[in-house]
């Protein structure tokens, strides 16, 4: 016999809608402990609803997964993951693109893990505690259903002592590991902290920089990490690129992604500093550039000061605006779930109007077809625009 957990009836209408997160706010009792097991959510009078599980994570308290009352057991999950490689036929097939997701949580039917394909190696990413307590079972399942996998490593995404990143079996993966995405290649790390060094979800968007966007541009890219977009934009003939970031360690993982590629480094710039330092410094100097990408984190501290995509990104856009050359391009990014397209997208254009520019949105991306979201908002968190600007 499985717990059972009373939801109320805006509960069950969400999940009815198609909706598999499961919201503190959508149960009867008050949970003060969460049970580490498959649970049965249920209505008013005590009948089956759900099959799923309660667990605390960064969005929501747990998650739907099945509605047939059918066992949760490695044939659920290797059934799942089977449909999910399945649907991946076609990057498996493409040689120029070594990495992509393999499995996307709820979007791939049962929310809290994910797997990420890296040129024959496995990074599998649990969400929330008691997903993990399931581990065995489901990393049976995945190397089951991908026999070929030369390693694995997992990383933990939830609050716990667990070390964050851990490698699990197989090959221990070279350190960098060579991907490809359109051809680039990106220096990758499995196993170190939660990151890899580059963001999977944004691969149409690098692609629209190797594809031409990008040639003869003066690139600005804020916010950028080990410099993916960089890299993008100089492969796809960019004049130059100028790489912006807070963090020490973005500096040689930068160079190394140029490196890796076989671009000199003469026509790149990789600046260790606050991007709002920046927009100033280069506003003094009088730089200009045709091409501004901004991806900031969703929230972010630095020193005193605090970084929130809600409240900051206008700023962004118009200190972009003040040093963007007469025609150009500013593309604009947020992985912020809570943030929806429609916020965004006002944020951006409130401060487009404010700075009296003529501006035109001529492309936007959303989560690729390897991220396939599920059906609620939060689920399909990417939001990228291109906005082409006449000053
Ligand atoms: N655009 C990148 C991913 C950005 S991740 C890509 O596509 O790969 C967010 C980055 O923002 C981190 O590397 C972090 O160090 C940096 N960051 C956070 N706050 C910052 C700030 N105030 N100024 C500059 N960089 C910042």
């Amino acid at each position: 016999m499985r717990v059972k957990i009373g939801l109320n009836n805006y509960g069950i209408k969400r999940i009815r809608q198609g909706n598999p997160l499961i919201q503190a706010e959508d149960l009867k009792q008050n949970i003060k402990k969460i049970p580490f097991e498959w649970v049965e959510f249920v209505d008013n009078k005590n009948k089956y609803v759900a099959t799923g599980y309660l667990g605390k994570q960064n969005k929501g308290f747990g998650w739907v997964i099945d509605q047939t009352q059918r066992p949760i057991d490695q044939a659920f999950f290797m059934e799942k993951l089977q449909y999910a490689f399945d649907q991946r036929q076609a990057f498996f097939a493409d040689e120029t693109t070594t990495a992509f997701r393999i499995f996307n949580g709820e979007g791939d039917g049962f929310g809290g893990v994910t797997v990420d394909y890296y040129a024959d190696y496995l990074v599998i990413s649990w969400y929330n505690e008691t997903i993990y307590h399931f581990k065995n079972m489901i990393v049976d399942s995945l190397l089951k259903v991908f026999p070929n996998a030369k390693g694995l490593v997992e990383k933990i995404r939830f609050k716990s002592d667990l070390t964050e990143s851990r490698w699990l079996a197989g090959e221990k993966p070279q350190e960098p590991l060579i991907v490809l995405e359109n051809g680039v290649s990106y220096a990758v790390y499995l196993d170190e902290g939660y990151m890899t060094g580059i963001f999977l979800d944004q691969k149409e968007v690098r692609g629209r920089l190797t594809e031409g966007l990008a040639a003869g541009q003066k690139v600005l890219n804020m916010f950028s990490y080990t410099g993916a977009f960089s890299v993008a934009a100089a492969y796809g003939g960019a004049l130059e690129t100028t790489s912006v970031d807070l963090a020490q360690r973005s500096l040689p993982k930068t160079q190394e992604q140029f490196e890796v590629n076989g671009l000199s480094l003469e026509q790149q710039k990789i600046i260790v500093m606050d991007t709002f330092d920046y927009f100033r410094y280069a506003a003094r100097k009088n730089l200009r550039y045709n091409l501004i990408i901004l991806d900031p984190p969703s929230f972010a501290r630095n020193k005193k000061k605090t970084f929130s995509v809600a409240k900051d990104y206008g700023r962004l856009i118009e200190d972009s605006v003040d040093i963007l050359s007469d025609e150009g391009m500013i593309i604009a990014s947020t992985n912020a779930a809570n943030l929806s397209i429609k916020k965004f997208k006002q944020a951006i254009e409130t401060a487009l109007r404010n700075k009296n520019v003529n501006y035109q949105l001529t492309e936007s991306y959303r989560l690729p077809a390897d991220f396939p979201a599920s059906n609620f908002e939060e689920s399909n968190y990417l939001k990228v625009l291109f906005y082409t600007i006449k000053k």
